[in-house]
């Protein structure tokens, strides 16, 4: 199982990567720019981790911050800023000013409406009890394409592309040549098909990825996962992710417009064979298949393109069947436990139809077990990982709880 790289989870060092420009690793990355009339900080992590990238800020400089950008209203960017209101009280500096996407407050209303939904779709996508928060930071400014700010005589240039988020920032401070990428570059392959989350914006993002490109930045400093550095080195990650996206795009634009099935699709569609092995588009976290069914779900419909599928009898009915004329369950089991060392995926399927089928037999629970167990061992991407986590776990709880 190949694990996320260093700095996924913000477990690298603060740094101050050129003079008064620092990067505050945390399970989401802030940055700070320093300038003569105080701080400009991009992001401030998760509510967890908000003391952290403050303890990180204040080693380094202890100017009042004026400002904070969200490059987007995640969880994990915005909701540490009561660590950095709090300090800037006890310091008797102002609270700093709040700037984000106009859209940024849409996600909020979002979030009040589906906060348990947020809160099982966390716990599911990282494995742990998640607390989705009820309070949301209040907005002070706002913009809806392109904002300059200036501070302490620089210009900041904030920049909005869909891609991640429908209400993402980019900040661009041209005199340092160092970008804020906020979730438009996380250190392995984009978030952008996230099969429990919302709709993301794979063809925007390739465009925001390729006007970053073009400001030739010398650093980036990414949402997620360690800083990049040198003019050369930015240039191409920026432009092969886009590289990236492009082509997934391309590839089920074209099915799609010949009129392919979705179902189908998503098995034919591929990255660049040329871009394997770049430890920024790894599939560690997301995985092109999601970003391809993503995509499906922004051009057409929900449906899958299986007539059977539009209107479907209940699954539990479907696998009472296929197991009646198996011969029964035993032999859906039997066929899944074959299948388990050469065809962990069908094998998979045939656990579910088991304990769809019996959902009090414990040889289908304990062979859907070891199927989503086996399933995750290989799994490099955390989220499908997680999900065949969720599945195990949740046959483990029902023979526990069948004693
Ligand atoms: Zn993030």
């Amino acid at each position: 199982m190949t694990t996320l790289p260093r700095g996924f989870f913000g477990d690298g060092e603060p740094v101050e990567v050129a003079p008064g420009t620092l990067f505050l690793p945390s399970f989401a990355n802030a940055a700070a720019f320093i300038t003569s009339e105080g701080v400009l900080l991009v992001d401030c992590g998760h509510e967890m981790f908000g003391a952290r990238i403050l303890e990180a800020l204040r080693k380094l400089t202890t100017l009042p911050v004026v400002a904070i950008v969200f490059t987007h209203g995640h969880v994990d960017h915005a909701f540490g800023v009561r660590a950095i209101d709090d300090d800037a009280r006890e310091r008797g500096h102002e609270r700093p000013r709040r700037i984000a996407h106009v859209r940024v407050a849409e996600r909020f209303l979002r979030y009040q409406k589906t906060r348990g939904l947020n809160e099982h779709i966390n716990s599911v996508q990282f494995g742990v009890p998640a607390r989705f928060p009820s309070e949301y930071p209040q907005i002070d400014q706002t913009y809806e394409s392109e904002l300059t700010l200036t501070l302490g005589g620089e210009t900041f240039e904030l920049v909005h592309g869909r891609g991640e988020t429908d209400d993402a920032t980019w900040v661009y401070a041209p005199s340092r040549g160092a970008l804020c990428t906020g979730d438009f570059f996380i250190g392995c392959s984009p978030n952008c098909g996230n099969p429990q989350k919302v709709q993301r914006y794979p063809d925007e993002w390739a465009a925001a990825l390729r006007r970053m490109a073009l400001k030739k930045p010398k650093i980036l400093l990414p949402g997620h996962g360690p800083v990049i550095t040198g003019e050369a080195d930015v240039y191409t990650a920026l432009s092969e992710t886009s590289e990236y996206l492009e082509a997934l795009v391309e590839q089920t634009l074209a099915r799609m417009n010949r009129g392919e099935r979705p179902s189908s699709i998503i098995h034919e569609v591929v990255p660049p064979a040329h871009l394997k092995g770049r430890w920024y588009l790894e599939p560690l976290y997301d995985r092109p298949e999601f970003i391809v069914r993503n995509l499906l779900r922004l051009h057409g419909g929900w449906w899958n393109g299986n007539p059977a599928e539009l209107l479907p009898s209940r699954e539990e009915n479907l696998a009472r069947h296929i197991a009646e004329i198996s011969g029964g369950v035993s032999t859906l089991i039997e066929k899944g436990r074959a299948l388990l060392s050469s065809d962990i995926v069908t094998a998979c399927h045939f656990a579910e139809w088991a304990t769809l089928a019996a959902p009090t037999d414990k040889e289908a629970l304990a062979l859907k077990r070891e199927a989503f167990l086996k399933r995750a061992s290989d799994e490099p991407s955390l989220m499908a990982r997680n999900i065949f986590l969720r599945a195990a776990q949740e046959a483990d709880d029902a023979a526990t709880r069948l004693g």
